[in-house]
């Protein structure tokens, strides 16, 4: 089960660092054993070297929130896989749909950036969603499949290691309204099963599925307790300490419960 925590255009660089601090120390004296509970950061890239020297010894891997898809060149304000990798980023998160929203971003620019990210050994968190709109003209599933078949365009994927898709339906982010965890698996279910279909059964059931959108302790069971959830991705909540933690410790109780 991956918790990552998304802190998108937040906090300056000491506050940052606290919130890390927090996290890290809670991790290594908490009553909690988070078993099975694999954990990330993903702040804005001004943060990331004192995020992970914050988090250096406890287990809690560092993502980007975005990438350029070239190595290197005249792209002001951009930053490259090897810029990531060089500071021990191991996630980088693309096609969030604030990006695609507000940078105009394309399905081909994150097919570009994910197949770069598999240059440089970055694990892509894949996001993708529909609008409302889209949910309640009935193309939910058809719009997240041509989202799922356009980043993953070409890309060929044997350790299921090396992928993460977060489906995060865009009336949700941010809003405090979730999708049902109903609603969840079932859009999970298509992305499974586009998966099966492009990488066959073995990869494809290994390939963690995020849930993200509005995800809080409150309502983190439901979800991550349908069978094709793997864990969330998640924007405000992760800013708390004690919220982020909160749905580490309910993924925990789904573990447990599905292993006793
Ligand atoms: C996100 O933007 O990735 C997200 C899940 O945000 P929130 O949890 O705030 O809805």
């Amino acid at each position: 089960m991956l918790i990552a925590g998304n802190w998108k255009m937040n906090m300056d660089v000491p506050e940052g660092r606290a919130l890390a601090q927090v996290i890290a120390d809670r991790l290594s004296t908490h009553s909690h054993s988070f078993d099975g509970v694999d954990f990330a950061i993903c702040p804005p890239f001004v943060h990331l070297q004192s995020v992970i020297d914050a988090v250096d010894s406890v287990p809690v891997a560092v993502g980007a929130q975005d990438m350029h898809a070239e190595d290197e060149g005249a792209y002001t304000g951009d930053v490259s896989a090897p810029m990531l990798t060089s500071v021990g980023c191991h996630y980088v998160i693309l096609g969030h749909s604030e990006r695609r929203e507000y940078y105009d971003e394309t399905d081909a620019d994150v097919n570009r950036k994910v197949k770069q990210a598999q240059v440089h050994d970055l694990v892509p968190i894949v996001c993708v969603g529909e609008t409302l709109e889209q949910r309640e003209s009935g193309e939910a599933a058809s719009v997240v499949r041509a989202q799922v078949d356009g980043a993953l365009a070409d890309v060929s994927i044997e350790d299921p290691g090396g992928l993460v898709v977060a489906y995060e339906p865009v009336w949700a982010i941010g809003t405090g309204e979730s999708a049902a965890p109903e609603q969840a698996q079932e859009m999970h279910a298509v992305i499974r099963g586009d998966l099966t279909e492009r990488y066959g059964a073995a990869v494809a059931a290994n390939v963690p599925l995020l849930y993200g959108g509005s995800m809080k302790p409150h309502n983190a069971y439901g979800l991550l307790s349908q069978p094709d959830i793997d864990g969330g991705l998640i924007g405000s909540a992760s800013l708390q300490a004690d919220r982020f933690l909160g749905i580490a410790e309910e993924a925990e109780s789904v573990l447990k419960e599905t292993t006793s």
